[in-house]
């Protein structure tokens, strides 16, 4: 028998194949840029093939070479599919900066991943200017025209200008696919700017497995729509997955708003459209009052980055006949983890227990091993009842950050991936996010979940939001204080809440006060931010 190297061949997975396989199968098929005050924006894929040929060119003739970091700082839009697919394919390394985290930690990350050049979208340059002269390792700035009267800023390059006298590159490097791709820092929820960074294999395979029907499922006949901003987790993968498809795709270009997201769903049968829960929650309270908008074309929106309540999912389904999927994931997991299908036994089932099931995060995606552990390291039963830390491991999981050896202790010794996310997990296999470790609350030796709280609190008709966060307490050590953001016109009581709780907590788990507040403060990417709650609440004097 051949040796084990002459089995198969060695083909590496990079996505050099996504982008040569939808040049030649898919040219005609549309992607699409939502433009302020024009519109939707139309190429094709044989434009995206031509104009990310030129961007390469532009970037050899720029001195970017192998290994070298090239920063993205934009919204989404077909130029931004072209950067994220140039560096990668010349050997280079995408870093999508996210736009809306603080000066400071922009110039930390800039700096830390060493950006050689950074495309800007025009719209975005403001955030930059002030701290261009921090950004000690960027040599050129390209700055991307995204909406209609956008001007260059002096001193940097027009990205327009850049491809039209740009030659194509013809051939690409030879890559291993254990080479990196692209790199994205998580956004901070959790302390200091940390980076993934994504080899192409990573990414090729995360984008096959969010194409089996059992996770996305995407494929040629869908309409993606991307809401889920590209410098976030790589828009949870899907533009790679997207062009790997030949999907139409279209980018929701400058801040787009819940009612932008409307528009074009219904105006181009959108069929896929990921978000965070707060952006549907938004979406939802236009919908109520405008009935004529039809979002039913979409069939599958991937929901995450925080919890999902039951409530708006159900209400997706039944009245606008959009169907969410329950997802869990991290940047450090390129960023898929679970998601949330049902098993053909329990879609039979009654429509209480469906949808019980369905506001868990689901159930791990091929190619993720997941397990739960308690502190002393203990792998916890699979009972529904059982907390612990989630661990991961996997092909797309990170095993290391990028150049923070501090972070080494979020590795256990036997190859894990500690996420600081707690959960238990049901006999059937579906994981149900209890908290992140810093967010639980510990009151009298009993942990409260704030995420179970809050989404209990999200299903009472009068709550638009509700965030619940632990105060300490001089008895109980710590104690949950519920923080409600009423729907707008009604009157609400905090009474109201906790009534409407009762019955359905452990009584130890009732949070102790109910404030009403204007609206939750939300991080860069759209999550409730309890850090700044917290501050908030600080000095607050329990009731009891
Ligand atoms: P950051 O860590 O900066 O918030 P990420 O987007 O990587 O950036 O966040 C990942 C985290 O978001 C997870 O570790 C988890 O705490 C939370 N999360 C993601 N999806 C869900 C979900 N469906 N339900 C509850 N929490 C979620």
């Amino acid at each position: 028998m051949a040796g084990v190297d002459d089995l198969m061949m060695h083909y590496p997975l990079t996505i050099r194949h996504f982008f040569e396989r939808t040049r030649r199968l898919f040219p005609k098929k549309t992607l699409a840029t939502r433009v302020p005050g024009v519109g939707l924006v139309r190429s094709t894929y044989a434009d995206f093939a031509e104009r990310t040929a030129r961007l390469a060119g532009a970037l050899e003739t720029l001195g970017i070479g192998k290994g070298d970091r090239v920063g993205t700082f934009a919204w989404n839009s077909h130029r931004h599919l072209e950067a994220y697919f140039a560096p990668p394919l010349m050997g280079a390394v995408l870093h999508t900066v996210n736009i809306r985290l603080s000066a400071q930690d922009i110039a930390y990350i800039v700096n830390h991943a060493a950006d050689r050049v950074l495309i800007v979208d025009a719209s975005c340059w403001p955030t930059l200017e002030p701290i261009r002269k921090q950004l000690e390792t960027v040599e050129h700035v390209i700055v991307m025209k995204d909406t209609p009267g956008a001007q260059i800023p002096p001193g940097a390059l027009d990205y327009e200008e850049l491809l039209a006298g740009a030659q194509p590159m013809e051939a690409w490097p030879t890559l291993e696919e254990t080479d990196a791709a692209g790199m994205c820092y998580t956004s901070g929820t959790t302390g200091h700017p940390k980076g993934a960074v994504y080899t192409h294999r990573a990414i090729f395979l995360h984008s096959l497995a969010s194409s089996m029907t059992d996770v996305l499922g995407i494929g040629e006949r869908d309409v993606i729509l991307h809401i889920v901003p590209m410098f976030h987790a790589n828009a949870w993968c899907v533009p790679f997955a997207g062009v790997m498809n030949g999907a139409t795709q279209i980018f929701g270009g400058p801040n787009p708003q819940p009612r932008d997201i409307i528009e074009i769903v219904h105006n181009e049968r959108v069929t896929v459209v990921g978000a965070v829960p707060t952006v549907w929650i938004a979406i939802d309270a236009i919908l109520e009052q405008e009935p004529q908008w039809d979002i039913s074309s979409i069939r599958c929106i991937p929901i995450g980055g925080s919890a999902a309540p039951r409530t708006l999912i159900e209400k997706f389904d039944k009245k606008y006949g959009a169907s969410m999927l329950h997802a869990w994931g991290m940047t450090e997991m390129t960023p898929l983890g679970t998601v949330c299908r049902l098993k053909s036994y329990l879609d039979a089932g009654p429509d209480d227990q469906r949808y019980a099931y369905r506001a868990k995060q689901g159930y791990p995606v091929a190619g993720v091993d997941l397990r739960i552990v308690d502190d002393e390291g203990r792998e916890q039963p699979w009972d529904g009842q059982s907390m612990g830390e989630i661990q991961v491991r996997g092909p797309w999981v990170i095993r290391s950050y990028y150049d923070t050896p501090e972070s080494g202790d979020r590795f256990t010794d036997d190859g894990w991936f500690k996420t600081g996310d707690v959960a238990a997990i049901d006999p059937e296999g579906y994981v149900i996010i209890t908290d992140r470790t810093k967010d639980l609350i510990k009151s009298g030796g009993e942990w409260i979940s704030s995420i179970d709280v809050e989404t209990m609190i999200m299903g009472h008709p009068k709550v638009l939001e509700a965030a619940v966060i632990a105060v300490p307490h001089p008895r109980w050590v710590e104690r949950p204080l519920a923080c409600v953001v009423p729907k707008p016109g009604v009157t609400l009581e905090p009474v109201e809440i906790l009534d409407y709780l009762r019955p359905k907590l452990a009584k130890w788990a009732l949070p102790d006060e109910v404030v009403l507040i204007e609206a939750v403060p939300k991080t860069s990417v759209g999550k409730f931010d309890k850090k700044v709650l917290r501050e908030r609440f600080k000095g607050w004097t329990p009731a009891n």
